[in-house]
């Protein structure tokens, strides 16, 4: 049985209970967790407060830094080892996983090495005073990550809340906790102080929202479904505490018929199907200029149906989706998408030989004469891509900004002045141009707008998130 992390021990939870863990490529339980509950979770966030006030709280930033770069080295020198346990737990094709762990390692040490670069300020007052403006740590951090990209998201979360000094308490996904475990471990291994970062497994509804309602947090940072978010940012108001929510997205790629296709076909293709689709920064509608459409998806049909969905190990396009419930929703979509009468222009393949009780779903290229149905509005979460045709500059645009969700854009052209005015007319907070990408960019700052949530994560901008300031103000004398 797997344990959790708690002041620098492995522990079960307290009562006992444990969770199967479950393969999404044949659904057989090949391990099991425990199932923490609010006990478990206040004795993490007692743990990460001890450690404000001990050890951890001492240690200066250089010696926070070099924690960090440390564990970077041991995440690389674990690489294959985290890439298969990350592929196992949640379905990834290897290369996937393997390309998330470097990923991992890369945000250790992007903040060990930002961690002694933080400066405060001194601010001009009047005659006689000196005022500093300190950053702090915000003190005890709660990071609720989701099953996606477990490893990424952990270390995209917990590197800069460590890197200011905060002691971190994570609940990941009931469904992807195993390579987050065993960071943690690592973690002890090159000497993070007990109690700096904590990990409590256990069920959303259990473990989770006890974390987010824990009156000794201050700072929640959460990555998921809207309806969850919701529940956290209540939560977080009870406290009165800051929370940065990334509720993710129905990205639009745009594309003008000045296009270069032979860039945009393969980008817009892997952007859908990476990871399965289960990815927040899915470019997963496609708006394409009326005069190249019919000539334009018939080439992306091409690069499309090569797609295929195996085993980790046969590491192909894409893996199963995580669990049963993301298996029905995306079959689910696609039958609504039949029903809408939109019009499949190409599908991937299933490998011959996948375990018949695995998660796999058949990657699908819809095609539709208007931005009416579910499919273009809704989240979808799968390797599932909607199109449709476009007139001039302006209805692209309305299009693209025609959903609750603001995560990211994307815009084909080769013209200048328009590539400006569509990166900046596209309500989101991430626009590429002439490129996409989702995952990784650990140095862009990342985040929502509209539905897609508020608060930055990556490069500097998570340092500010994840701490605060104290404006020091001093009389001299005359
Ligand atoms: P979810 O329920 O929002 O899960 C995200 C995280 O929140 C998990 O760690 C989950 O734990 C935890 N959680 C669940 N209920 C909670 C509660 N009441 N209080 C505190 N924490 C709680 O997402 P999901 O059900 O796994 O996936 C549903 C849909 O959400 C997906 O189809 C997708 O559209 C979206 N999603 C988006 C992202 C993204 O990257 N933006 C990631 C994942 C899912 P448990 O998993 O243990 O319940
Ligand atoms: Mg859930």
């Amino acid at each position: 049985m797997s344990k959790m992390v708690i002041n620098g021990e492995r522990v079960a939870a307290q009562d006992g209970r444990t969770l199967d863990v479950l393969s999404p490529v044949d659904g057989e339980v090949f391990e099991t967790l425990p199932r923490g509950q609010a006990a478990d979770v206040d004795l993490a966030v007692r743990a990460a407060r001890d450690a404000l006030g001990g050890e951890w709280g001492r240690l200066s930033a250089l010696e926070r830094g070099r924690l960090l770069l440390r564990l970077g080295e041991k995440v690389l020198a674990h690489h294959e080892e985290l890439s298969r346990i990350e592929s196992r737990d949640t379905g990834k094709p290897i290369s996937t996983a393997r390309a998330d762990i470097t990923v991992l390692a890369r945000y250790f040490e992007f903040y060990g090495g930002a961690a002694d670069k933080v400066h405060g300020q001194t601010i001009p007052f009047q005659q006689n005073y000196s005022v500093q403006l300190v950053r702090e740590p915000l003190g005890v951090t709660a990071h609720i990550i989701p099953w996606n990209y477990p490893a990424q998201m952990f270390g995209r979360s917990v590197a800069p809340a460590l890197a200011m000094g905060n002691a971190a308490v994570v609940k990941p996904a009931e469904d992807a906790c195993l390579s987050i475990l065993r960071v943690a471990e690592l973690a002890l291994e090159v000497g993070f102080p007990p109690g700096a970062l904590n990990i409590v497994t256990g069920l959303g509804e259990e473990a989770g929202a006890a974390l987010s309602r824990h009156p000794g947090i201050n700072f929640i940072t959460f990555t998921g479904s809207n309806e969850v978010g919701v529940l956290i940012q209540q939560a977080a108001a009870v406290n009165a505490v800051k929370c940065v929510l990334e509720l993710g997205g129905k990205s639009a790629h745009i594309v003008f018929d000045d296009a270069r296709a032979e860039l945009a076909i393969p980008a817009i293709v892997k952007g859908i199907v990476h990871n399965t689709g289960q990815t927040c920064t899915a470019g997963s509608r496609l708006l394409v200029q009326k005069g190249i459409y019919p000539r334009f998806m018939e080439a992306l049909a091409q690069e499309f149906s090569k797609v295929r969905a195996g085993t980790p190990d046969m590491d192909l396009t894409c893996g199963p989706v995580v669990n049963r419930a993301q298996f029905e929703r995306v079959n689910r979509y696609i039958a609504k998408g039949l029903a809408d009468g939109m019009k499949v222009v190409a599908e991937g393949r299933i490998a011959d030989g996948v375990p018949s009780g695995g998660y796999f779903v058949k990657p699908t290229l819809f095609s539709a004469a208007s931005h009416d149905s579910d499919l273009f509005t809704q989240e979808i979460f799968g390797p599932v891509l909607v199109s449709v045709p476009f007139e001039d500059e302006a209805e692209a645009i309305r299009l693209a900004n025609a959903t609750d969700y603001g995560l990211l854009g994307a815009v084909w052209t080769e013209n200048g002045g328009r590539q400006q005015r569509v990166a900046r007319g596209i309500q989101c907070g991430q626009v590429y141009i002439n490129g996409f990408g989702a995952g990784g960019g650990v140095e862009l700052p990342f985040g929502g707008v509209k539905k897609s949530g508020h608060g930055r994560e990556k490069g500097f901008i998570a340092l500010e998130e994840m701490s605060t300031t104290k404006t020091i103000i001093q009389y001299y004398g005359a």
